[in-house]
């Protein structure tokens, strides 16, 4: 089950992953965009550290901090101080999958449907689809190997998903960009990982160490 402490761990991980990772990121975003990748993903995961900290996702109270309250809070945050495509992206995503997600707890068909709910906010927001060098390339595959495997549990499906989630980003290797920045470089951007594909395989795998 996802619960509130499991969805703070998946935050937090997540947190660590992209400032970990920030030079990775922005090296690869300065190979086919404009080189801020890493630091728009570690400075809007560090303000989602901060809203975790100050007790955000919670009711005036303080007490409501389920699993859909926590995610939405943090899309919000992303959204507000990522200035990059990347921002409203992932805020629009982490929101829908906070609003799917209605209960104190989640079992792995909610969490599920939760990821399918994000992909779709992702793709009705950027209009990319699968093979388009896109942080949906690693979405999609991610969201679909959670589905298949929920059957067996948290760990297994979570586990499944960052496989998918890596593999997927690996693959945009040889494509060529046709949404966002990386699109304007045409064949040039080809040979390259892309950069949100890359990120969203540490968000997924940030995901598989909070459940495991
Ligand atoms: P920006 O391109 O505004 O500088 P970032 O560098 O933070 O933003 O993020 C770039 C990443 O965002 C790309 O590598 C890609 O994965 C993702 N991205 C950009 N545009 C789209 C889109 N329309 N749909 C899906 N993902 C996109
Ligand atoms: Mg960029
Ligand atoms: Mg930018």
């Amino acid at each position: 089950e996802l619960d509130s402490a499991r969805t703070e761990a998946w935050l937090r991980a997540a947190a660590a992953a992209v400032t970990a990772q920030e030079a990775e990121l922005t090296a690869l975003d300065t190979a086919i965009g404009d080189g801020d990748h890493g630091s728009n993903l570690r400075r809007g995961f560090t303000a989602v550290l901060a809203g975790l900290d100050a007790g955000e996702g919670g009711n005036t109270a303080g007490t409501d901090r389920s699993p859909g309250s926590l995610l939405a809070a943090a899309g919000r945050t992303l959204i507000s101080t990522v200035g990059g495509a990347s921002g409203p992206l992932y805020g629009s995503a982490l929101r829908a999958a906070g609003r799917a997600l209605p209960g104190a707890t989640a079992g792995p068909g909610e969490l599920a449907a939760a990821l399918d709910e994000a992909l779709g906010a992702v793709q009705a927001l950027g209009g990319a689809r699968p093979g388009d060098k896109t942080m949906v390339d690693a979405w999609a595959p991610a969201a679909a190997a959670f589905a298949e495997t929920a059957g067996q549990g948290l760990a297994a499906a979570s586990g499944a998903a960052a496989a998918a989630a890596e593999q997927g980003a690996r693959a945009t290797v040889p494509l060529v960009a046709r949404k966002g920045r990386a699109s304007y470089l045409g064949p040039r951007s080809a040979g390259h990982l892309d950069p949100g594909a890359a990120s969203t395989a540490l968000l997924f795998t940030a995901l598989a160490e909070a459940c495991r």
